[in-house]
């Protein structure tokens, strides 16, 4: 890559984020509220602000974690968004054929839930788009750690010298920062760029999404019912409506999506069963290819990737965005404790440390993901005994629950300090 004089940039930054989804913008936020006084963020997105309206086009709910939570709580993100969040307070997983007539319980998760803080939040799209939105928008007015807001505008390349990355931009313009951070999503041109290649194969599946409104109410608990075809979880959102993630094999999957309304509901009805009432679809449906996706190096000179330009994982256990909001909160956390010392934070050793922290951690979920769907998304008899003997086993075993609880929270290993929801 050629090499730049930051000189020669419009104006200089401390970090440059390339995306402002979740990551981009949380990272922004995060940066804003925590980093040294005069320190100054430049958010780049291809997207146009969406003035409040945060995405209401995109059917998914997200379900985040008590970590997450954590992190959006300390900035301050928390109570914009609690009003639209539906705590989970059990969980129920059951396993078996399509047209089985009764879904035995095989798992479930309600004492080690109740004993505490819920374990994840339900939250839709938009809502959590917009409370990122105005928490950012609010930051711009602040003149000493400001946030400076590019859009609609694209990184369309980069340059490093030895003290600063230059940011090349689609309209023309270049800007100098400190750091580079790739947060432009699963096909980051800024990988790319960089030569990081990725371990990556595409499921022969696709998640088909949309949202369900039921005559009884949920009472908070989220059931995910393991079928020969995929993965089929019921989430509850507030009042009574439920978020569906409907995993297919590629080709059913698009002759689902292809029905007309009544067919796609009765379809859907019979995966759903009888237990919440009828239901009516209250959303718009959306079909989306699944993939694991894990980069070989989250870092390159004066770069770091996060969120999904860094790792993208099957959505049976709703842990995405939770995985990309750790590398948040680490990346975070790093360059603000290396900003208070005057250090260079497009550095190797910060990167190197951000590396160490989130790469193994990462990749780790992506495999048991990939490791559950393989084991489930079949009809093979002696696999189902197998693995239904196995779900057995961890239900009759309440401190193997517990361990899973505090892990699916986000709440095990090297937990950065936002996550646990104190200031850095
Ligand atoms: C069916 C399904 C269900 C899911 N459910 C959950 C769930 O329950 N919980 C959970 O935690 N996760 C879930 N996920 C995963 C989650 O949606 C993603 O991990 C998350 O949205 C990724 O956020 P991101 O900010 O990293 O990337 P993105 O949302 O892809 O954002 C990338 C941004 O970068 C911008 N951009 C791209 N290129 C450029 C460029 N060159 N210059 C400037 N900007 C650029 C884009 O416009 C975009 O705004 C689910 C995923 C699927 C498919």
């Amino acid at each position: 890559m050629a090499e730049a004089e930051p000189e020669k940039a419009r104006v200089p930054y401390d970090v440059a984020i390339a995306g402002g989804g979740f990551a981009g913008r949380t990272l922004a936020l995060a940066l804003a509220k925590l980093a040294p006084q005069g320190f100054r963020i430049a958010l780049i997105d291809a997207e146009a602000p969406r003035a409040g309206t945060g995405g209401l086009d995109d059917p998914r709910a997200l379900a985040l974690s008590a970590s997450t939570k954590s992190l959006l709580a300390v900035l301050g993100v928390w109570p914009d968004i609690a009003p639209n969040a539906q705590a989970i307070l059990s969980i129920e997983i059951t396993d078996s054929p399509l047209d089985a007539q009764l879904r035995p319980h095989f798992l479930g998760f309600d004492d080690e839930l109740r004993s505490g803080e819920p374990g994840a939040y339900l939250v839709e799209h938009g809502a959590l788009s917009r409370a990122l939105e105005n928490a950012v928008a609010q930051e711009r007015v602040i003149e000493e750690r400001a946030i400076e807001i590019f859009a609609p505008e694209t990184v369309t390349d980069y340059a490093t010298s030895p003290f600063a990355v230059t940011v090349k931009l689609g309209r023309g313009d270049e800007i100098a920062a400190r750091l580079l951070v790739a947060a432009d999503g699963k096909r980051s041109r800024l990988r790319e760029r960089a030569g990081i290649k990725c371990v990556a194969w595409s499921y022969p599946q696709v998640g088909i999404v949309t949202t369900v409104a039921h005559r009884r109410p949920h009472g908070g608990r989220a059931v995910q019912h393991f079928l020969p075809a995929g993965p089929f979880a019921m989430l509850p959102l507030t009042g009574n409506r439920s978020s569906i993630v409907w995993t297919e094999g590629a080709l059913r999957g698009a002759e689902i999506m292809a029905l007309d309304e009544a067919s796609f509901t009765a379809e859907l009805a019979t995966r759903f069963g009888a237990k919440l009432g009828a239901i009516t679809l209250a959303g718009p449906r959306q079909s989306f290819p699944l993939e694991l996706q894990i980069a070989r190096s989250f870092i390159a000179d004066r770069l770091a990737l996060i969120g999904d330009a860094a790792h993208v994982v099957h959505p049976l256990a709703g842990l995405g965005l939770n995985i990309g909001m750790r590398d948040v909160a680490a990346l975070a956390e790093i360059i603000v404790e290396e900003a208070r010392l005057g250090l260079d934070i497009g550095a190797a050793p910060g990167l190197e440390r951000y590396q160490r922290w989130r790469r193994f951690d990462s990749a780790f979920s992506a495999a048991v993901m990939d490791g559950l769907n393989r084991l489930f998304s079949n009809d093979s008899a002696p696999l189902r005994t197998l693995r239904d003997l196995g779900l057995g086993l961890v239900d009759r075993t309440p401190p193997l629950k517990r361990f899973l609880v505090r892990e699916a929270a986000g709440g095990t290993g090297n937990v950065p300090r936002l996550l646990k929801g104190e200031r850095v």
